[in-house]
């Protein structure tokens, strides 16, 4: 079978959603473009400089890789959160993206939450359970890696936040927000994100038009090796995810292309909406956390995260600040 691009190599897969036959090479420029025009979209030619949270997988790889191709390095760089949860250290998958990341010429920027919030995912967990407090792993961790990206972000002087967030993510998401009904959470969403905080450092998803699949066979046919570890909180994690996933993965199987049209038409939907949002909400900033200085929400005076440190007892709680609930 005959490549359907360059009619010259042969075909090595199949790509249900254009219903094309492609060789290996013809495949990563796909991608390669694909991930090219979104960048253009969102705004990744005008930034001078690209922090990219990367965690060791796959997704990670791809997104380095295929910005790097069309690029200047010395624009982007990046950077890994150690949580600290036990049995699940990463270590090795981040030192063979870093190596990855060297040949790239692109600086990886190790941190964690021992390190920045002085304990560990784990301690944190613990000392939840032992206030009797059993707020899940995954609002921890979600919220403080927020924190922590956006302080590296600034502190590196970048214009933007790239995630690693692929296509099947991506679609998942907004069914669940659509599910929740929660309107204003899936409007900032959208491809082009809301700047509410002049210190919130914006959060783009140059993969978000890319199949989870694909960002795999990407990653494999560049050579990186990577195993998929599950988190240990895996069963913390909200089942609703799983169900809209498989949901998804069935409907994308009678009708390739469907995950795509689906995030394709909420842009297109979210725009309008946007533009509404921002101008009812005129240019009025987020409040600042008066412990650690971050964006919180409208009407908050110290920031969830503060809030659960806390109700766990690792921040000192002071009169001074409205009550907590
Ligand atoms: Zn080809
Ligand atoms: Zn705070």
């Amino acid at each position: 079978m005959i490549c359907d691009v360059c009619r010259l190599r042969e075909a090595e897969i199949y790509q249900p959603h254009t219903g094309r036959k492609l060789c290996r090479e013809c495949f990563i420029q796909d991608i390669r473009d694909r991930v090219k025009q979104e960048a253009e979209k969102i705004g990744l030619s005008r930034a001078r400089k690209i922090l990219l949270a990367v965690s060791g997988g796959k997704d990670s790889f791809t997104l380095a890789d295929t910005l790097a191709s069309f690029m200047d390095h010395n624009r982007l760089i990046a950077m890994n959160i150690v949580e600290g949860i036990h049995g699940y250290n990463r270590a090795e998958q981040v030192q063979e993206l870093k190596r990855f990341l060297n040949e790239l010429g692109i600086e990886l920027i190790e941190t964690s939450f021992a390190e920045k919030e002085g304990a560990t995912l784990d301690e944190m967990v613990n000392r939840s359970r032992a206030t009797g407090l059993n707020v899940s792993a995954c609002t921890f961790c979600g919220g403080f890696r927020r924190k922590i990206i956006n302080q590296v972000a600034r502190d590196v002087n970048a214009d933007l936040v790239a995630t690693g967030h692929n296509l099947d993510d991506e679609a998942q998401t907004i069914i669940i927000n659509l599910i929740r009904g929660d309107l204003i959470r899936l409007i900032r969403f959208g491809d082009v994100p809301i700047k509410l905080s002049n210190r919130f450092v914006l959060r783009v998803k140059p993969l978000r038009k890319i199949y989870e699949w694909e960002t795999t066979m990407y990653a494999y046919y560049k050579g990186y090796s990577f195993q998929e570890v599950e988190c240990p909180y895996i069963s913390q994690r909200p089942t609703l995810r799983a169900k809209v996933r498989d949901l998804l993965y069935m409907v994308e199987a009678v009708r390739p292309g469907s995950l795509l049209k689906l995030v394709e038409e909420f842009d297109k939907i979210a725009e309008d909406y946007r533009r509404m949002f921002v101008a009812s909400i005129g240019e009025k900033e987020l409040p600042t956390c008066k412990i650690c200085g971050e964006p919180t929400s409208y009407g908050r005076e110290i920031c969830k995260n503060c809030e659960l440190l806390i109700k766990i007892g690792l921040l000192k709680y002071d009169q001074k600040y409205l009550p907590i609930s």
